[in-house]
């Protein structure tokens, strides 16, 4: 693989851009692999190029039924934060949010990893206390989290209205290494890095069985034919419920859609990462000047892709209220996709009833922050047999033994 450089760049000026070689190989299917990974989204990248980069592992490949980063992955709405409240969420997402740090060197790779600042408004008395808690927590953690006066609100983010209709400003939790990253980036840096190592990326190939002996999973049926494989991943979010099914067990999680939109581009006005769990909505500007606007889930399992139009509706008056001045932009385009909810609001990364079968999955609606942690995690999981010291207290068995890891407070808006 050629590096990206400014020298790269300037060779290439000179040469009217004639020299760039394709960013990864198309392979075809090879009978058999170390390991298999079903889903080409963020999780299930990282976690080929971690095995490839922390356990010398290569012998990879990537399946996936559509296009690289199709799924949630190229959808969410890219907000990168590690306040949560639990010890086990906050170590997972800070390992991921350091991680995002130093990425695009990593992997050579702009990422466009911008660490604005993310800031979560407190609008109730109740949240206040919520927040207040997260903060001592986080302190405990060795997260980087100060809860801010109204005053500090305003200054931060000048369009901000403190007295809204309904709810006052009170103050926020604000994270200022929080922020964001270009999520198709992600993924397609990711991928070369796997194509480099030799790892396949098998594209447009759904994966439409599973083939198991004596209680281990002995390789994959595939679009494109059968592989066999010594371990299998499965991290394919808002499907896991689909391959669980194929492999022959059961997942407490449901998929339910979550959905985005954005506005016309307008000239900045906004630096930060604004959260509204209040009254639930939240926004970013996007370097093209769009407002990136995030809304709630359907209350319904559904596969659409879409989400319902009165989710729409209900998180632009919220956020009209709080921010009145979008109150006369146009928006631009809407889309959904597929998050896998658990009951605790936290992932599932680890073994299966299937000696050599894994799965990461759970993120629900707020899993991109996560991408190079899960992998990370996911991948010494996959390397060596047992959870390693992020993965511990995710598995499966926690459902069973009742021992959750409740994030729904943290995950309130949830990304
Ligand atoms: C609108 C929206 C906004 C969001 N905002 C945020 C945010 O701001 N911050 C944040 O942290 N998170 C956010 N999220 C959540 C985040 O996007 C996901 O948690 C994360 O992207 C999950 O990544 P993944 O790799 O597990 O899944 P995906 O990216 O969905 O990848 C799974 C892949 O598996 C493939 N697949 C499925 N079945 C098969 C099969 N049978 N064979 C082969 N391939 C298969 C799919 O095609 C898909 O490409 C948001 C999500 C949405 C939808």
């Amino acid at each position: 693989m050629r590096r990206y450089s400014a020298f790269a760049i300037a060779r290439e000026a000179m040469r009217f851009h004639t020299g760039w070689g394709r960013a990864g190989r198309a392979p075809e299917p090879k009978k058999h692999y170390d390991v298999v990974i079903v889903g080409a989204g963020g999780h299930g990248l990282a976690t080929a190029y971690y095995l490839g980069k922390n356990h010398g592992i290569t012998n990879v490949a990537i399946i996936e039924k559509g296009w690289l980063g199709g799924g949630n992955t190229g959808r969410n709405t890219s907000i990168i934060r590690s306040n949560y409240l639990q010890d086990e969420s906050a170590a997972i997402y800070e390992k991921s949010r350091s991680l995002y740090e130093t990425l695009s060197q990593d992997l050579n790779y702009n990422i466009m990893f911008s660490p604005r600042g993310v800031m979560m408004l407190a609008q109730t008395e109740h949240e206040v206390r919520g927040y207040k808690r997260t903060e001592h927590a986080n302190r405990l953690q060795g997260v980087e989290t100060r809860f801010i006066s109204p005053t500090e609100v305003k200054k931060l983010l000048p369009i901000i209205e403190l007295r809204g209709p309904r709810f006052p400003v009170l103050g926020a939790l604000w994270q200022p290494r929080g922020g964001t990253a270009r999520h198709d980036a992600i993924a397609w840096g990711y991928a070369r890095a796997c194509s480099d190592m030799g790892m396949d990326i098998l594209q447009k190939c759904e994966v439409t069985g599973i083939n198991q002996t004596a209680g281990k999973v002995t390789g994959v049926e595939t679009t494109k034919g059968a592989i066999s494989c010594d371990k299998l991943g499965l991290i394919v979010a808002g499907h896991s419920g689909h391959l669980a099914e194929m492999a022959g067990f059961r997942l407490p999680i449901e998929s339910v859609a979550l959905q985005a939109l954005v506005s016309e581009p307008i000239k900045p006005c906004m630096d930060v990462v604004v959260m509204a769990n209040t009254v639930h909505g939240y926004m970013s500007q996007s370097d093209k000047g769009e407002m990136v606007i995030g809304g709630g889930a359907d209350g319904f399992n559904n596969y659409t892709q879409r989400g319902s139009f009165h989710h729409v509706e209900e998180t632009v008056r919220a956020l009209i209220e709080t921010f009145p001045m979008i109150s006369r932009l146009k928006m631009l385009r809407q889309w959904g996709g597929i998050v896998d909810m658990t009951g605790d609001r936290s992932p599932i990364i680890g073994k299966t009833p299937l000696g050599n079968c894994f799965i990461d999955c759970g993120w629900g609606t707020g899993g991109f922050k996560a991408i190079p942690g899960s992998g990370w995690s996911m991948a010494a999981t996959m390397a060596k047999g047992e959870p390693d010291e992020f993965a511990a207290g995710f598995g499966l068995e926690r459902f069973r033994e009742g021992r959750f890891i409740d994030e729904s407070v943290a995950a309130g808006v949830a990304h």
